[in-house]
């Protein structure tokens, strides 16, 4: 029996997670016990399994599928994030979210793709997680962040993508701030409740998917029977196994695959009064990206909370502290006040962290790793339409099927393997930390 992977490290509870937090209560977990036999294992129940595994059940309805999830499925990252289904470039690692013209198109045709398909389920199946096609305003607060702009707006005219500019009036007018001076808005964005979604995905698979929930595999082996998962209770044994454990696989020392686990932060606000609203202004739901990726992404959601996302930390241990989430809320409740003066009173109810998976050249992992073996691993930070994608194609790969996107998505490069730790820990945190700084103002 050959010993092919260990799970080293598991999701753990990084801050409450205020999307799950205001959903009503879950069913009961189902969990796996005993022995049980799978055509197909689905590992990690984020978007990218969770796409994976509905695809492998509408193209294969007479094979036997599972899919398997260390926490509740909507409480780990993919539930966890600010909701945009971004259909633009959104390279966070460059100044301006843009990179070549054939990398551009290649990422927006991936994209739609991902998103396309979760909103056919969404709609098939009535899916009530607050899913809307409202588009996005990208924001800038000053100088740097109108040039970051007019950088990504001559990226957009380059590949024909239609986009709105907005003075400083006419986004105050959207959001109720004046902290803005400009935008710029696209409209193919959707937006929405992100573990709302992730829980009716899981709970709308096709009858021949299984989901487990609590469930952490510990060990992966290739044995003469099949692939074996073991679970605390239990083994299953599979004809294939599909992994798509994001930041969960990153590996160090002496075979590092050049995954990085970086941790971004998210608050949510309470429920504001009708007279906060009222001082307020703006319209009812707005979704906002920085000018500056490291800057601060803001949602004022139909519910009447607001919704700020910044900060980002590299937690190779795939854990934060609760310093970092100290840090984190802090900086959540400055840049709120700055936005938001006239709602002085209104608290952060939730902090939370997460884990996103990037590589130092926007790489992923993605296609056969060995025999019985898939894998759909990297988000560069955009898991909810690029995850939706790798996942429906993963599923269409490991079913022998080759079509365009297939190959598209097989050509993407794989992550640039970085130095070994300490010297990655100081090279990524100083990265982080002069980004950070230079985006000023954004945050
Ligand atoms: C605060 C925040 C804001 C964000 N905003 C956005 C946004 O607006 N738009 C966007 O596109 N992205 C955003 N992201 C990133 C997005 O959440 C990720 O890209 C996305 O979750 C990746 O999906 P995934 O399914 O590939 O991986 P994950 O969501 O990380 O799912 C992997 C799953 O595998 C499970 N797992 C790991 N190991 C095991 C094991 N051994 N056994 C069983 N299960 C295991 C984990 O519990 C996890 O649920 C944000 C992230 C954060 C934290």
């Amino acid at each position: 029996m050959a010993s092919k992977l260990e799970f080293a490290r598991l999701p753990a509870a990084d801050g409450v997670n205020g999307w799950w937090e205001t959903l009503s209560p879950p069913s009961a977990a189902h969990s796996m016990r005993g022995e049980r036999q799978f055509d197909f294992v689905v590992v990690g129940g984020g978007i990218t399994g969770l796409c994976a595994a509905r695809r492998l059940g509408e193209l294969a309805p007479q094979a036997s599928i599972a899919i398997v999830e260390a926490d509740r499925i909507g409480r780990s990252t993919a539930g966890r994030n600010s909701g945009f289904f971004v259909d633009l470039p959104h390279d966070i690692s460059s100044e301006s979210y843009s990179r070549s013209v054939d990398a551009d198109k290649a990422d927006i045709q991936m994209q739609r793709h991902g998103i396309g398909y979760v909103r056919s389920i969404v709609r098939a199946e009535g899916i009530a997680c607050d899913w809307r096609d409202d588009g996005k305003y990208h924001a800038s607060v000053n100088k740097r962040g109108k040039e970051a702009l007019e950088h990504f707006a001559s990226g957009l005219r380059r590949i024909d993508e239609r986009f709105e500019w907005l003075d400083e009036a006419a986004i105050a007018k959207v959001t109720g701030t004046s902290f803005y001076h400009g935008a710029i808005f696209t409209p193919g964005c959707s937006t929405v409740q992100p573990a709302a979604l992730m829980r009716g995905l899981a709970s709308t698979m096709p009858s021949n998917v299984e989901v487990f929930e609590l469930s952490p595999v510990s060990r992966l082996e290739h044995t003469a029977a099949g692939e074996v998962l073991s679970f605390a209770n239990g083994k299953i044994t599979a004809g294939k196994v599909i992994l798509c454990t994001n930041a969960y696989a990153a590996t160090f020392g002496d075979h590092p695959n050049g995954l990085l686990p970086v941790y971004t932060f998210a608050s949510l606000t309470r429920v504001m009064t009708p007279d906060e609203v009222k001082a307020l202004g703006g319209i009812n739901s707005w979704a906002l990206i920085p000018a500056d990726p490291m800057g601060t992404t803001v949602r004022r959601l139909g519910t009447d909370r607001i919704c700020i996302r910044n900060h980002f930390a590299f937690r190779p241990g795939l854990e934060v502290s609760e310093s970092d989430l100290r840090k984190a809320k802090h900086l959540h409740q400055r840049s709120f006040d700055r936005r938001f003066p006239m709602l002085k009173d209104v608290e952060l109810e939730y902090t939370w962290g997460g884990a996103l998976c990037l590589s130092a050249n926007s790489g992923t992992l993605f296609g056969r790793r060995d025999d019985g073996l898939y894998q759909a691993i990297g988000c560069n930070g955009l898991g909810l339409s690029r995850g939706s994608a790798s996942g429906k194609v993963i599923a269409e790969y490991a079913l022998g099927m080759n079509n365009e996107m297939v190959q598209q998505l097989l050509k993407q490069p794989t992550p640039r393997p970085l130095p070994m730790r300490p010297i990655a820990d100081v090279a990524v945190t100083a990265a982080i930390w002069v980004k950070e700084l230079s985006a000023g103002a954004e945050l």
